[in-house]
């Protein structure tokens, strides 16, 4: 009898090894772990370097409160953060997860405009679907009824405008037209709202876990910077599942030359060798904060030293292996190949994303674009028929939590061309078997 409990009863095989971008349960079988996790382990799995870094890091100190002590560490990872960031983004905080970093960067926006006399800006917009973690502060703003509702009595709603599905409604995501239509969204909710009671703006730049890898329609990130500068309204990007490299550039943003005020980073930040995350915000938006007081928010953990050699090792292996280009390019062969899968199987309806954050859609229509019927839980038993093939993927309902399927298929980015082979081979197998 096991003495944990996760999100439902069924047990998984018990994990014996992982290395590069395969994963073996104790009775011997093989997986490739298509998801890296949950797009977490971006430079594979098991690098020696890493684990060398941790190792002596271990040996000097394995925890240093940040209140007692600074740490070689994470000034070293700070330094090395910046360096990947768009111009001005100079000052980093850690923490240990996606939803803290959320947290931090909300607590941050809210603290700054305290700081410089806005005290009436407390309203963070974001978009529905999405997803932005699972504290009672990151639901506020998370567009995913499901797992907010339950919640509701407890959380300060926050206002949420939708996040361009252009596909799904009919709209060229080529035409700058159908971007501005959608930022224009952020315009009207801003006025609706009150200009003066809006603090921020948050969101991914390619939607994740939500949409399913969905990048948004030309002109639309564009017109979003502009209408938060119009507006004093601060612009924070999460780059939880889109940053260290997944997209094939290290922040999702940077397709766009985005300079968000807040950048928030988790997952890949140290790709599943300790649990970390992080804000960079300017230096500008964080010196009237320390000027009042200092920064009022902190978890014990934050910065401790061993999580940030870990994502110093990540980001310098990042850097000797050009994980990025690679990611960039394989991205483009796998996502061809998907395309390919899609003119076999009438059941993906579309397959969308970049660099390596890839995904498909099951639609029972691709005109119409109709989904699978809902009961047909169809996200759930293809992960199954592929884990039990070897190949393991991450899926979620597309629409709003309620209904459709996507899968997304994101390998480490160390790939290789044989990898995305075997990736192909079982997915198309996977494919097959489940419309048997
Ligand atoms: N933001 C995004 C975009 C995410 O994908 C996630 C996790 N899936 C989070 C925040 C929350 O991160 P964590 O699970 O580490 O708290």
């Amino acid at each position: 009898m096991s003495h944990l409990f996760y999100q439902g009863r069924q047990r998984k095989p018990m994990l014996a090894q992982a290395r590069g971008v395969y994963m073996w349960d104790e009775g011997g079988k093989r997986y490739l772990d298509g998801s890296s996790g949950a797009m977490v382990c971006n430079i594979g799995h098991s690098n020696e370097n890493v684990l060398e870094a941790m190792r002596r890091q271990m040996e000097k100190a394995t925890f240093g409160y940040r209140l007692h002590f600074e740490t070689e560490a994470s000034e070293r990872l700070a330094a090395k953060t910046v360096e990947k960031m768009p111009e001005g983004l100079n000052k980093v905080f850690f923490v240990s997860g996606g939803s803290e970093a959320v947290e931090s960067a909300m607590k941050l926006a809210r603290q700054h405009a305290v700081a410089t006399g806005q005290g009436s800006r407390w309203k963070v917009i974001s978009r529905r679907p999405s997803y932005h973690g699972c504290t009672l502060g990151a639901l506020a703003v998370t567009g995913y009824a499901a797992l907010s509702e339950p919640f509701a009595p407890m959380m300060r709603e926050m206002p949420k405008i939708p996040a361009p599905r252009a596909y799904l409604d009919g709209r060229d995501p080529d035409d700058p037209a159908t971007g501005a239509h959608y930022a224009d969204m952020l315009e009207d909710c801003i006025a609706q709202e009150g200009a003066d009671s809006v603090l921020a703006f948050l969101m991914e730049p390619v939607g994740g876990a939500s949409t399913g890898a969905l990048v948004p329609p030309t002109g639309y990130m564009e017109r979003v910077a502009e209408i938060c500068d119009r507006h004093g309204v601060l612009l924070i990007m999460d780059e939880v599942m889109t940053g260290a490299g997944r997209t094939g550039a290290f922040l999702g943003g940077d397709h766009w030359d985005m300079t968000p005020d807040i950048v928030v980073l988790s997952k890949g930040f140290a790709a599943g060798y300790a649990p970390l995350g992080g804000i960079v915000a300017r230096d500008d938006l964080v010196a009237p904060v320390l000027d009042a007081g200092g920064f009022a928010h902190g978890f014990t953990y934050a910065g401790n030293p061993l999580a940030c050699a870990a994502g110093h090792a990540v980001l310098e292996e990042l850097d000797r292996q050009d994980l990025i280009n690679n990611a960039a390019e394989k991205g483009a062969k796998l996502k061809s190949r998907l395309n390919a899968l899609m003119q076999r199987h009438e059941i993906i309806g579309d397959v969308r994303g970049n660099g390596l954050l890839l995904a498909f859609e099951f639609m029972s229509d691709r005109a119409t674009k109709a989904p699978l019927p809902k009961d047909w839980n169809a996200h759930l038993r293809f992960v199954e028929i592929a884990y039990e093939n070897g190949l393991i993927v991450y899926s979620r309902r597309t629409r709003d939590g309620v209904e459709g399927d996507h899968i997304l298929v994101c390998p480490p980015l160390t790939v290789t061309d044989t990898h995305l082979d075997e990736i192909i081979e079982m997915l198309d197998l996977s494919l097959r078997q489940y419309t048997a």
